[in-house]
């Protein structure tokens, strides 16, 4: 078993008064930077000290992600790790990576990431060997470099309140992952070009997981997660048939992605990878189509954020009796237009207006 390093012998490791020096988990699919380390970046920058990236993959897959990181606005440096045991990392894999980072120097006063999967299950990891907190999905930051504590805003009961969380200058790590929605993505510059150094891999031979195989989606329209349009269809398309051929003709003549609620991944008329909502994914694109979506609070979570929301609902009596002849539906009240109208009819109809 590794051995848990103290917070208190970090504390002593770690010059309390320091300036602030982030360290970015920078991810990657077989080589293509995720959106949400970008906004995570942008967040690691509010800090307002010097910013590292951290990259681990494939040999073959790293060298692309160093490059394009370069020159990426706020990055300070850049640490890549390359071995055949990163080309799916499991966080069991590179926890101890990190762990043995952060107990030599350079000293990083927080480690930032996207709230993805993978580092959902990493940064918790290393933090509780380090005996750190772990504060997840941030939606805002801000370190006083005074008292070298750090305040971050991060939604609760699925988004109906905020909580204040702050992190003193005691814990001389802190990790958090932050909501790619409420961080701009980072861009490229021309000026900077960010310095990288080789870490060495540490590799793992008693993982107690393996990688077997990973199963993606496929589709040609606009990325869920990062799309500036989403059309999201609801337990009213009746069936995979209808949601396909009622909602993709809209989705593609605005350029949008699509997306879907609970009710209707569940009952199987879109795939899960789909699903907007508290237990789904969050967005907050330019524009948000609800078809046949009662907006209910755990979707609402998922999507409330958009800024515009339309909103196509026949206020049926049947599936929401609340609303009875009522078009004051709960996706009525954060939607800045309401159709109060039968999706079947509504929806070609604007098709065909888009079309002409
Ligand atoms: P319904 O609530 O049944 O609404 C269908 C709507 O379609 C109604 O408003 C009706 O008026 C309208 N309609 C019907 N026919 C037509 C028509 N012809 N034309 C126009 N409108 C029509 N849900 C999520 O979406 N995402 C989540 O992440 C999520 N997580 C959850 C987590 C937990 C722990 C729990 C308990 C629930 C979660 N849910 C989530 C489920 C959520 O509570 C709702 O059940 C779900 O969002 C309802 O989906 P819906 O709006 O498609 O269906």
């Amino acid at each position: 078993a590794r051995s848990v390093i103290s917070a208190r012998a970090l504390s002593r490791s770690y010059a309390t008064a320091a300036p602030p020096h982030a360290l970015v988990l920078l991810e990657h699919r077989q080589g293509v930077l995720d959106s949400g380390s970008l906004s995570a970046l942008t967040a690691a920058e509010e800090l307002g000290g010097k910013v590292t990236g951290l990259v681990i993959g494939a040999p073959e897959h790293v060298q692309g992600v160093v490059d394009k990181a370069k020159k990426l606005k706020g990055l300070t440096s850049i640490l890549h790790a390359t071995s055949a045991q990163y080309n799916e990392p499991l966080p069991e894999v590179v926890s101890p990576l990190l762990e043995k980072l952060l107990s030599n120097s350079p000293p990083f006063t927080h480690i930032v990431s996207a709230t993805s999967s993978f580092a959902k299950s990493l940064l918790p990891r290393v933090a509780a060997k380090l005996d750190s907190p772990a504060i997840s999905d941030v939606i805002s930051v801000e370190h006083d470099a005074s008292n070298n504590s750090t305040t971050f805003n991060r939604p609760i009961y699925a988004g109906n309140a905020i909580a204040t969380v702050r992190a003193p200058s005691s814990i001389p790590i802190k990790f958090f992952t932050v909501r790619g929605t409420a961080f701009a993505a980072a861009q490229p510059q021309d000026a900077s070009e960010a310095e990288a150094s080789v870490l060495e891999p540490i590799e793992v031979t008693d993982s107690p997981t393996e990688h077997i195989k990973t199963t993606l989606t496929k589709s040609d329209r606009p990325d869920l997660g990062v799309a500036s349009r989403v059309v999201s269809g609801g337990r009213a398309l009746k069936s995979a048939d209808t949601f396909a051929s009622t909602l993709y003709p809209l989705a593609d003549a605005l350029g949008a992605a699509v997306g879907a609620s609970r009710a209707a991944v569940d009952a199987g008329y879109a795939d899960n990878s789909l699903q907007v909502g508290q237990t789904g994914k969050v967005v907050a694109p330019e524009l948000y189509l609800a078809v046949g979506i009662s907006g209910a609070i755990q979707h609402l979570a998922g999507m409330k954020d958009s800024k515009l929301i339309v909103a196509v609902n026949k206020a049926s009596r049947v599936l929401l009796p609340s609303i009875v002849q009522d078009p004051d539906a709960p996706i009525f009240q954060v939607a800045d237009y309401g159709l109060v109208a039968d999706l079947f009819e509504a929806v070609p109809e604007l098709v065909e207006k888009l079309k002409a």
